[in-house]
């Protein structure tokens, strides 16, 4: 993505603000000197991402083995461990 050549972290409470009092789209721009297109592709960019309830990834699946020491079976969530945890401690 190429980056933008607005600052809009400082333009977003400016267009908010004048939404606020009411002033259409078409005026916000006019009054920040920016293309009408450009300030509608901002509020719908927002309106997609909004910055507070970003998911957060979910933590990877249990795996069930069998230590490959003891035999024993548990559930780790690193394919890469390939001991029980019993096994583990002792080495
Ligand atoms: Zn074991």
């Amino acid at each position: 993505m190429r980056p933008s050549k607005y600052d809009w972290k400082r333009l977003d409470p400016r267009v908010d603000a004048m939404l606020a009092e009411g002033m259409r789209v078409t005026q916000v721009a006019q009054a920040l000197e920016m293309r009408v297109q450009t300030v509608r592709d901002r509020l719908s960019y927002r309106r997609r991402r909004p910055p507070q309830d970003a998911p957060k990834p979910a933590p990877p699946p249990l795996i069930d083995r069998s230590c490959l020491n003891c035999g024993a079976g548990f559930s780790v969530r690193s394919p890469f461990l390939r001991l029980c945890p019993t096994c583990r401690a002792e080495c």
